[in-house]
C-alpha cells in the first residue's frame, strides 16, 4: 500500500482546499419571458426551450391565472 513520504502541512492542505468550494449557480435569462432560468432547461414560467414551446404551462391553470400569465409573457416578450 502506498505510504505518504512527507508530512502534509496545514498550509499545504489549506492551499489545496482553497479551490474546493461550491460555486454559486449561474442563471441565464429566458429570451421569451425574461425570467432567470437554469441553463439547458425548459423555462418554468413560459414553457419555452430554444425558442420552441416544449411544455404547455397554461394547460393546468385556472382561467384567472391563465389570463395573468399570458399577460406577463406578452409584456416581457415586447420589451
Ligand atoms: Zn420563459
Amino acid at each position: 500500500m502506498a505510504v505518504p513520504r512527507h508530512k502534509h502541512t496545514r498550509a499545504k492542505v489549506g492551499k489545496s482546499r482553497m479551490h474546493k468550494y461550491i460555486k454559486g449557480i449561474s442563471l441565464n435569462v429566458c429570451p421569451k419571458c425574461k425570467k432567470p432560468i437554469l441553463s439547458h432547461t425548459v423555462c418554468k414560467n413560459c414553457g419555452h426551450y430554444k425558442g420552441v414551446e416544449a411544455v404547455n404551462v397554461l394547460a393546468n391553470l385556472t382561467k384567472k391565472d391563465k389570463k395573468v400569465r399570458e399577460q406577463e409573457i406578452k409584456e416581457a416578450s415586447k420589451a
